[in-house]
């Protein structure tokens, strides 16, 4: 039995084989073989240049249809490699001065060629590695006789084991018989365990060397809440998880039974508690778990594991869907979020120093008004169905508001050009998630409807720490002081300009600071659906006034621990 610590990402427990993903992909072995193979083996490395070669072209046609020629043309460089001479002639000497096998020689010259690249100084080249890399990849599969492995072959409920996950392949799991997840690397507020927690899903990250520690087929325990991975458990450990299950059941009824009620505090405050989605498809659970209304639909997603861009309609008939199934509740659609730590194949976003800090979120649109203004229309057009907003998402300053709210009133007449109906009183918002926006919220406060913090992004760009780094991770404080003052700093701005103020990062759903920000005056909680119940139960057991006085207390402190072990005793007492 092996127990390792890592971050807890998503809420829950399970127990389930290991599944590991990736990382045996490309396990080669090294094996001797004889002068009489030589031929055969010869033979295997051609075949299976000439079968990348065929995938490569096909996919470069399919490329071309989809997204026109500029985009296929990346593939060029990939067919270069493939017929690159010294490449080849290198392999086939090796083999025959070492007879060991085709693959192993093949993935041993490869890993020189990519060393020797990495090294050139010239930026061109360097960037090259990729194309070698991704190429290379492919015929190593193809000589290994290997079909690209995925989440669709897994048969039972399994726990995946990876060294990481990216967002998209997080979103692949969707339908798939994924019990939890783990993985080496990745922070609490990444993309991945943000998708995890939507897709009820338990999950620890950062665990480091979770993947050389777990066998395919090893039995693992995954607590999500704690952060806990149990390899291999004995028999004693096993029985006391399922039964932490069980117990975990009775706490879940306990919240349930406030779930359709009121979201207001024993003295008449009445706030909201929303959901986050990231999927039209997760409204039945956002109603299930008894949410007033949709605080963040977050869209990038549906631009994700697809080789197309939605089209108008397509964003049209999501946001319809969400609007008509949720109204007379609002709905919040977040415009199109990508660059950081989600990235769309479709738009080739350059490779980046610091993604976070890059070409992100509304600077990607205000410089594509073409894909902005698509799905700008598209929500437009879905506003006349229910009760739509839209927010933007990373304004660090005024002048991104007014660029933005300039291209939605071209969305607009664009609209009134082909007499499509919309709601031109359409409520507009701002995501405040940079400092510069937080400390200037009083600007913004004049040009926006409502606000939204971002805390996930806030936290990290006000106090330096990359939110997908497990290293840094216990840099990541909600809690601190620094945060909890451009929180006031913002509900004090937004109820100043008479507009309300709510939060759609992971934070708004932290029981343990709840208190907190209900006595800050936030308006509006907006987090992942199933944990709604217990967010409703704690403003339900307490009075307003009770928790400002509480959040004056805590404005005292210094750290962010102090906050964090304050809060979590008063919260301990609401909920025993
Ligand atoms: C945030 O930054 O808090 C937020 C809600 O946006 P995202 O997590 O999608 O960056
Ligand atoms: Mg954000």
């Amino acid at each position: 039995m092996i127990q390792l610590k890592g971050i807890a990402a998503a809420g829950g427990i399970s127990i389930g084989p290991a599944y590991k993903l990736g990382a045996e992909e490309f396990t080669v072995f090294k094996e001797p073989i004889t002068w009489e193979d030589i031929p055969l083996q010869i033979q295997l490395f051609e075949e299976a240049l000439i079968k990348t070669r065929r995938e490569i072209i096909e996919l470069q046609k399919r490329i071309s249809l989809d997204m026109g020629q500029e985009e296929a043309q990346i593939f060029d460089a990939h067919l270069l490699v493939l017929e690159d001479r010294m490449l080849i002639e290198e392999v086939i000497s090796r083999l025959k001065k070492e007879q060991l096998n085709v693959a192993y020689i093949f993935s041993e010259v490869l890993k020189k060629y990519i060393s020797v690249f990495l090294k050139i100084e010239d930026e061109y080249l360097k960037e090259r590695t990729a194309d070698i890399n991704d190429v290379g990849k492919r015929i190593l599969r193809n000589l290994l006789g290997k079909e690209k492995k995925g989440l669709g072959e897994i048969k039972e409920k399994a726990v995946i084991v990876a060294h990481d996950l990216s967002p998209s392949e997080t979103v692949a799991m969707h339908t798939k018989n994924v019990a939890a997840f783990v993985t080496d690397i990745g922070g609490k507020t990444s993309h991945t365990a943000i998708m995890a927690k939507s897709l009820e899903i338990p999950a620890v990250v950062g665990l480091e060397t979770v993947t050389s520690k777990v066998n395919p087929g090893d039995l693992i325990i995954v607590d999500g809440t704690s952060g806990v991975v149990i390899i291999d458990p004995d028999e004693a450990t096993l029985s006391s998880y399922r039964q932490k299950l069980e117990s975990l059941k009775g706490f879940t009824e306990k919240f349930l039974s406030v779930k359709d009620l009121d979201s207001v505090t024993t003295d008449g405050r009445q706030v909201l508690i929303n959901a986050n989605i990231e999927f039209p498809d997760e409204v039945p659970s956002v109603k299930l778990h008894g949410s007033q209304g949709i605080g963040l639909y977050r869209t990038e997603f549906f631009y994700m594991n697809r080789r197309d861009s939605p089209t108008e309609e397509e964003h049209y008939q999501a946001y319809k869907y969400v609007a008509e199934e949720m109204n007379p509740h609002p709905v919040i659609i977040r415009t199109l979020d990508i660059g950081g730590d989600k990235f769309l194949s479709q738009f080739r976003i350059p490779h980046e120093m610091q993604p976070f800090l890059g070409w992100r979120a509304i600077r990607f649109c205000l410089a594509r008004p073409d894909i902005f203004k698509l799905q700008l229309r598209a929500i437009l057009r879905a506003s006349v169905h229910g009760n739509l907003k839209l927010m933007y998402p990373m304004i660090s300053g005024v002048e991104e508001l007014k660029q933005a709210n300039a291209l939605l009133e071209e969305a607009k007449e664009e609209l009134r050009k082909k007499g499509q109906v919309f709601n031109d009183k359409i409520k507009v918002g701002v995501m405040i998630e940079v400092p510069s926006a937080a400390m200037t919220a009083d600007i913004l406060a004049k040009e926006a409807n409502f606000f939204s913090i971002g805390t996930n992004d806030l936290i990290q760009y006000s106090l330096a720490v990359d939110r997908a780094n497990e290293k840094v991770a216990y840099l990541y404080e909600p809690a601190h002081p620094a945060v909890l003052r451009l929180i006031r700093t913002v509900i004090d701005a937004a109820h100043q300009a008479g507009i309300k103020v709510g939060m759609c990062g992971e934070m708004a759903g932290d029981p343990s600071l709840a208190l907190i920000l209900l006595g800050l005056g936030l308006d509006e909680f907006s987090m992942p659906p199933q944990v709604i119940p217990e967010l409703k139960y704690i403003i339900r057991a307490v009075s307003y006034k009770d928790s400002q006085n509480f959040a004056d207390e805590i404005m005292k402190l210094s750290t962010g621990t102090e906050v964090e072990e304050y809060a979590q005793e008063k919260v301990a007492k609401i909920l025993k």
